[in-house]
């Protein structure tokens, strides 16, 4: 393999070095390697050739072989097209193009055969197929198997000729000059174990199948390697973490927490927050650091979890932080924590953005001495000048707005790293918690506070706007409140901001009795803080705001969500502005407004979102639709989601079948020193050479 990985690719067969420039810049294809492993993105079969008899109404993409009688150029300007009259001896088709007119009549010539791919269609009397593929026939190509394969090019590429079928050649002729088996990247136990095909005989089918069977094969033995060693590296780099870093041990439930439970605490625990409590409480105390993420539904109470973690810290003698995405659920955070442990002698204080210099000064002298126990705060937390004595808990809320980077400056704040709780109310789905955060332990909270309705979604057309007024109006009376919400991209951020004016002024016209107030992003902090606290102390009944209020905020006493174009909203957010209400004991409705004139994938959210307050289910779903590399949080998790071959959303159950393979392996060989495992070491290195160690960072 070593050859393949470092000749150029210009001395292939069929490339040359204008090629090898075009394969670089477009497809960061450099060696014959690289090219071994750009796989075709779908397979046609083409091993029945249909005559041109047989063709009829409705038929998918056919091949036909036979040869050009005759060309006509027809019309003029735009409607200009060339028509070959083609036939196979059984009839005659017409075979058209609308571009490329002048080089298609000069390549394919008259009286030669080719094989036709395409799509036929009627027209008129007779049939027709636009712009299809022609190929001389070569019996080389054509015999080995009946599928073939289909490789994305580009633009660039393909005005170079450099199209699919040329790609196909260039790699068919290298696969014809390689040596018997190329170098195995995976031992023969893990081979055995897997029970997958050799890897020759998986790239040899993935290119050229020589059967559909052979193809599944050739796809699962390289789907599996490409998510075994990412599982390999995650969990190799994590247990020398936790062999390396002990974690501080809260060895004892102390003095604050029993108060807190017996005094402060206002409701009942749910059985999940205590389930959740109990894990944590063997994690702290096991003398591992502990790395958990902690999934629950909006409304699901993880704040008051958080809040108990934080105790058991100070229990033991250590300081602890809450650190959230924005101010406005910093300072919420803030007050209602400060109210619960009111009494306890406990010094919790706020830092954020916007805390004035003497404040500020007062909390850092505090950290560093210790007399301060709490911090909540925003990214101002993980400033430099921010120092602790001795910080032994951090809590971060809704995680998936922070960046791996500014996760781990916190976890830097002390000599050795504190235990890390991450709560989340965007549930990752299994697959992609595996794959982006390795080995982080996962609790859920999966169970409501009692006492709460199902929030009730409904869909609605915005040409029936006014009808829904009256509905709202009545919740209004009700005594409860309503929040407006309008999409904000920065795109269209002109638009968008006229957008939420008009829809404040017709909310303020329809509602005349009622207090309005707006909130969005490009206010300064202060004021937005100032209207955000006047629909908290329900002196306004309607907020009308873009996605700032999108995480955390609690007015229990609100229950109608109107989201305006839904449809520029991703699933995960909907569900997100949906929590907003909900939270009180009162029957709560989200109503979603979108355009009459709806793509499929929108229709399928919205009917995603009607149908269940599932935050798993529609995570799911998410990934889904959209596929992993477009879900929130995975962006900035640092993971490059450059996957070969598998699919986090198809192939959990290789995913699942490679990650326990693989902390088998590193139980018994952390290292990977063995014998047997030297492939896996060796190839890791390659592998993960150049790419950061983000498994290192929780
Ligand atoms: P989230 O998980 O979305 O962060 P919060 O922690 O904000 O949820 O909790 C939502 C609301 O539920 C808060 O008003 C909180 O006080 C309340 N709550 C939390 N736990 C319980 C419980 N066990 N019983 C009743 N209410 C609870
Ligand atoms: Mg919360």
């Amino acid at each position: 393999m070593l050859d393949l990985a470092h000749r150029d690719i210009k001395y292939l067969q069929g490339v040359g070095p204008k090629r090898a420039d075009l394969f670089a810049k477009e497809l960061n294809i450099r060696t014959p390697e690289d090219l071994l492993y750009y796989f075709p993105y779908k397979y046609i079969d083409r091993s029945r050739t249909y005559t041109i008899r047989e063709i009829s109404g409705s038929m998918p993409y056919i091949q036909l072989k036979g040869e050009i009688l005759s060309y006509e150029t027809i019309g003029e300007g735009p409607g200009r097209r060339l028509i070959a009259r083609f036939s196979d001896g059984t009839g005659v088709i017409e075979l058209v193009w609308f571009k490329g007119i002048k080089f298609i009549a000069e390549k394919y010539k008259v009286g030669e055969t080719y094989t036709v791919f395409g799509k036929p269609a009627v027209f008129g009397s007779k049939y027709n197929i636009a712009h299809p593929e022609l190929d001389p026939v070569d019996e080389e190509l054509d015999k080995p198997t009946g599928l073939q394969g289909y490789y994305n090019t580009t633009e660039k590429m393909k005005s170079s000729f450099m199209n699919s079928k040329a790609l196909q050649k260039i790699i068919f002729s290298l696969i014809q000059s390689l040596p018997g088996a190329l170098t195995e990247t995976l031992p023969a136990h893990v081979i055995a174990k897997a029970k997958c095909i050799y890897l020759t005989d998986a790239l040899k089918n993935i290119h050229f199948p020589q059967t559909p069977e052979l193809l599944r094969k050739a796809e699962y033995r390289l789907k599996f390697e490409e998510l075994f060693y990412l599982q390999l590296n995650i969990l190799r780099y994590s247990r020398l973490r936790q062999q390396k870093m002990g974690g501080f041990v809260f060895s004892s439930i102390g003095q604050y927490f029993n108060s807190f439970y017996e005094k402060n605490l206002p409701f009942e625990l749910t059985g999940a927050q205590k389930r959740v409590l109990r894990e944590i409480r063997i994690d702290v105390g096991s003398g591992k650091q502990m790395n958990r993420l902690l999934q629950g539904d909006v409304g699901s109470g993880k704040t008051l979890v958080g809040l108990m973690t934080m105790l058991m810290a100070v229990d033991n003698g250590f300081q602890a932080c809450l650190m959230a995405p924005t101010e406005i659920l910093a300072t919420q955070h803030y007050e209602g924590i400060r109210k619960l442990l009111e009494g306890l002698g406990l010094e919790i204080v706020l830092l954020t953005g916007s805390t004035r210099k003497k404040q500020r000064e007062y909390i850092h002298k505090g950290l560093l001495d210790g007399s301060i126990h709490f911090v909540v705060g925003t990214h101002a937390l993980i400033e430099d000048t921010v120092k602790f004595n001795n910080l032994g808990m951090v809590i971060i809320d809704e995680q998936h707005r922070f960046g791996v980077e500014q996760r781990s400056k916190l976890w830097r704040k002390n000599v050795h790293p504190p235990h890390v709780l991450v709560m989340t109310a965007t549930p990752i789905p299994r697959t992609l918690a595996m794959t982006v955060y390795g080995d982080l332990d996962v609790s859920v909270i999966d169970e409501l506070p009692p006492g709460r309705k199902p929030i009730q979604t409904i869909h609605q057309f915005d040409n029936r706007r006014a009808s829904l007024y009256g509905a709202v109006r009545k919740q209004l009376e009700l005594g409860r409140q309503v929040y407006v919400v309008y999409p904000l991209i920065e795109e269209n951020e002109k638009l968008d901001y006229k957008n939420l004016e008009t829809g404040f002024e017709t909310i303020k016209e329809v509602f005349p009795e009622y207090t309005v107030c707006m909130v969005h992003g490009k206010m300064k902090p202060a004021d937005k803080d100032a209207e955000m606290q006047r629909f908290v102390n329900h002196e306004a009944h309607i907020m009308v705001a873009t996605t700032v209020i999108e995480v955390g905020v609690n007015v229990p006493n609100a229950s109608v969500m109107i989201i305006e174009s839904a449809e520029r909203f991703g699933l995960s957010q909907l569900h997100q502005l949906r929590g907003r209400v909900g939270r009180g004991a009162d029957q709560s409705y989200c109503i979603l407004i979108t355009s009459f004139k709806l793509s499929e994938d929108t229709r399928k959210r919205m009917e995603i979102m009607v149908r269940t307050n599932d935050g798993f289910e529609i995570s799911e779903a998410d990934l889904q639709l959209r596929g992993p590399g477009d879900l929130e949080g995975t962006q900035q998790s640092g993971v490059a989601f450059d996957l070969k071959i598998a699919n986090l959303a198809k192939d959990g159950q290789i995913l699942q079948f490679a990650r326990d393979l693989a902390t088998e392996i590193i139980d018994q060989d952390p290292l990977l020193a063995s014998p047997e495992n030297f492939i896996l070491k060796k190839q890791l290195e390659r592998m993960f050479a150049r790419k950061v160690d983000w498994s290192l960072i929780s």
